[in-house]
């Protein structure tokens, strides 16, 4: 067996977990409606059937105070209970576990109801709350969740401890200003929570998992001390939890933790360190997402369970995957947060950006085809591979036809951008795919029209060509596209690059970097001033990035701050990122000639404040355009092409629309 740690069982006295996978909470949006309930059962149980070890729900608050939104998903009577047992029904029978998650949002509810330790605003939140006074009955809020979870069905719950939820708002001097039994001093602060933990162990009895979920570095300032997280933890222990599972940053929090630039397993080392201080396990989390390094931390930290919630929405049969010693199958989460965390800020469903059946699994099916077809597909890009994988696996006879030397199009630029390494897991991903469901490729092949005639089925993904804007001395020397630029052209020390949006903001971050083969762990807590949390109160220290290595100035024409359309929780990690480098930026820009001097620009309608940017390159990030040259030469040869991703629609193109509608194509195929 490759991964004995992971795939042991642990026997927690009264039940056994058949592994060391949890799923993380992760808030779905499916919570929210009784509806939905079907749906999100079949979403968990193709997780439990998929091998994971324990579940645990999104959040549900256990009063309307704690509501994340108005109406938002909560569990406080027994008709709610009823329906949930459609949940852990299709779980158990699954053989799988399920926790349900309770969650009290406190300040960083979305309404105003909301309540905290006092009335202190989040810096992220317009309410601003209410100190809250009835604790008692707020403890037996909790109380009354976990007894209505046990009657649902649940194997135990999880309390919702860290990421700057009400119970971690008690806990530290930021937000807890309190003087009465319940603030004060670090033992009074942690009343609350270890009260809750307590009560609800009282009530479910001995047999019931009580999971608590334990901020271990706030990255806030006024956030807890060392000394403070481990009395929490061993009072938790004392308690009555089961196990402790770890949280890391505030939602406020100026350290990013969960996005793709974030080095894999970077906080290990400080659960390791909690789990050292109890004798109950305890669960690591974040950014780790491939059974070899899961087996790695299990094998060399004290922690005994493995967390991870969005690699389990990429791919659901991720640990049968690695039982069957089959890794290289796994389709790898690449932390971009585009189809999940940044769905939910904005109240969409979650999905995944790599796997659009995730929050689908009743509607977007992919069964085997009764009618197998011939099918062109052309462009490897993240569409065409989308539709060669999906096709093939549903039985069809697939051709990937490709111009270039090697598949992932845009996508195999976008995997050399510093941050975004992980992006060359898609492809590995793909390429095995491609392999394993039998797809002819032809690579170094662009494909005409007399090539397509033949098939049942021809499939356009041919992609985007980078738009060349209308400047005068657009082909002066110094003039690169941004595909140019990535893949190796020279490159002078001073550079504008035209265009801010997110190819623009990645194209900065690639010439003002040093690249470097791996991220590191201690470059990246030094850019972020991030401290161990053994060191600093909030595990926050000052930042020292590393010196850009250009000079670079990044321009829109568009006025007002740049990086508007950039996601909602990975934008102002780009943002921050470009700032700490000194890139110049400067919008509201003309654009009126390049040559030897360099790019000339002026402001505003009446081109005033004209000045000569000296540079030595000028790079072009300006859009792109939808390749479709195709099309017409086959409509006259009456070959109806299905046309999708970038050869579609190039205005606002992701890799999250290539690939759904590549899937969504290849289900109706
Ligand atoms: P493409 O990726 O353009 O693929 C089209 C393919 O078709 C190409 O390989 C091309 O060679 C081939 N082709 C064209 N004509 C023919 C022909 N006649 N015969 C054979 N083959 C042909 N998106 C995100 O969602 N998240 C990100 O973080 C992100 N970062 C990016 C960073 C960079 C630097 C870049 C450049 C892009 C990034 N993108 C990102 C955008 C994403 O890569 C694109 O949206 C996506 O690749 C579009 O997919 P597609 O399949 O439609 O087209
Ligand atoms: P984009 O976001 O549309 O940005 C294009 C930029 O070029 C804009 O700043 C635009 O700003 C400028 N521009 C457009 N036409 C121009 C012209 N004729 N002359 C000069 N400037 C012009 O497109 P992109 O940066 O090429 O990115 C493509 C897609 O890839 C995006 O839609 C994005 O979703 C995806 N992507 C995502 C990420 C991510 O991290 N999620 C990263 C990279 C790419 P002005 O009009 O104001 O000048
Ligand atoms: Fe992972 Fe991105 Fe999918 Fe979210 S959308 S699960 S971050 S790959």
């Amino acid at each position: 067996m490759s991964y004995p740690n992971l795939l042991a069982p642990l026997d927690l006295g009264y039940t056994t977990l058949r592994n060391r996978v949890v799923m993380g909470s992760m808030h779905t949006g499916l919570e929210d409606r009784a509806r939905d309930t079907d749906q999100l059962a079949e979403y968990f149980a193709e997780r439990a059937r998929g091998g994971v070890g324990l579940i645990i729900t999104g959040g549900y608050a256990p009063n309307r105070t704690g509501w994340l939104l108005p109406l938002a998903s909560q569990l406080v009577s027994s008709a709610e209970a009823r329906r949930h047992r459609r949940i852990t029904a299709a779980v158990h029978e699954a053989d799988g576990k399920i926790l349900l998650q309770i969650l009290h949002a406190g300040r960083y509810a979305y309404h105003p109801l909301s309540v905290s330790a006092s009335s202190i605003k989040a810096p992220i939140n317009p309410f601003r709350p209410r100190a809250l006074r009835d604790i008692q009955g707020t403890i037996d809020d909790f109380v009354r969740c976990a007894l209505l979870a046990r009657d649902a069905g649940y194997d135990g719950v999880e309390i919702m401890g860290s990421e700057g939820y009400l119970l971690n708002q008690f806990l530290a001097p930021r937000t807890n200003k309190r003087t009465d039994a319940w603030g004060g001093t670090p033992e009074k602060r942690r009343r609350f929570p270890v009260e809750i933990v307590r009560r609800v162990r009282e009530a479910v009895g001995t047999d019931f998992i009580a999971c608590y979920r334990m901020s271990m570095a706030d990255y806030v300032e006024d956030g807890q001390s060392w000394d403070e997280i481990v009395a929490l933890a061993t009072e938790i222990e004392a308690a009555g939890a089961t196990m402790i599972n770890s949280g890391f940053g505030w939602h406020e929090a100026r350290v990013p933790t969960i996005v793709t630039s974030v080095p894999n397993a970077a906080f290990v080392g400080i659960s390791s360190a909690v789990a050292e201080h109890v004798t109950i396990p305890v669960v690591a989390s974040n950014r780790i997402n491939m059974p070899q390094a899961a087996e790695q931390i299990l094998t060399d930290t004290h922690v005994q369970l493995i967390s991870m919630a969005r690699p389990l929405l990429s791919d659901p049969d991720w640990v049968n995957k690695a039982a069957a010693d089959s890794a290289d199958e796994i389709n790898t989460c690449i932390a971009c947060n585009q189809a999940c965390l940044d769905h939910a800020f904005v109240h969409k469903n979650v999905s995944c950006l790599l796997n659009p059946r995730a929050g689908r699994e009743t509607t977007l099916l992919l069964s085997p085809t009764r009618r197998a077809r011939s099918v062109a597909v052309v462009g490897a890009g993240p569409a065409g591979l989308a539709t060669a994988v999906s096709s093939a696996q549903r039985g069809h006879r697939v051709t990937l036809f490709e111009a270039g030397s090697v598949v992932g199009g845009q996508f195999d630029l976008a995997r050399r951008i510093p941050g975004k390494e992980e992006f060359n897991e898609t492809i590995r991903y793909y390429s095995r795919m491609l392999d394993k469901h039998g797809v002819e490729v032809r690579l170094g092949t662009r494909v005409g029209v007399e090539e397509l005639t033949g098939f049942d089925d021809v499939v356009l993904a041919t992609g985007v060509t980078p738009r060349l804007p209308d400047i005068p001395g657009i082909d002066h020397p110094k003039v690169l596209t941004y595909a140019q630029a990535i893949t190796g052209a020279p490159v002078g020390a001073s550079v504008a690059v035209i265009g801010a949006g997110g190819i623009g903001f990645d194209v900065s971050e690639f010439l003002t970097t040093e690249l470097s083969p791996t991220l590191n762990l201690k470059e990246w807590k030094a850019e972020w001033g991030a401290a161990d949390p053994q060191e600093a109160r909030g595990a926050l220290t000052t930042p020292l990035p590393a010196p850009a290595v250009r000079e670079v100035y990044l321009l829109q024409r568009t006025k007002g701050p740049q990086g508007r359309t950039l996601g909602k929780t990975s934008g102002w990690v780009h943002r921050a990122s470009l700032k700490a480098k000194g890139v110049h930026q400067l919008s509201g820009v003309n654009y009126e000639r390049i040559d030897d001097e360099g790019l000339h620009i002026s402001f505003g309608p009446d081109h005033s404040d004209a000045r000569v940017l000296a540079v030595d390159s000028v790079v072009i990030c300006a859009g792109q355009e939808s390749v479709r040259d195709l099309e017409e030469g086959l409509r006259r040869n009456g070959i109806q092409p299905h046309i999708i991703g970038g050869a579609a629609l190039a205005a606002e193109l992701d890799a999250k629309r290539a690939i759904k509608q590549g899937t969504e194509l290849a289900a109706r195929l």
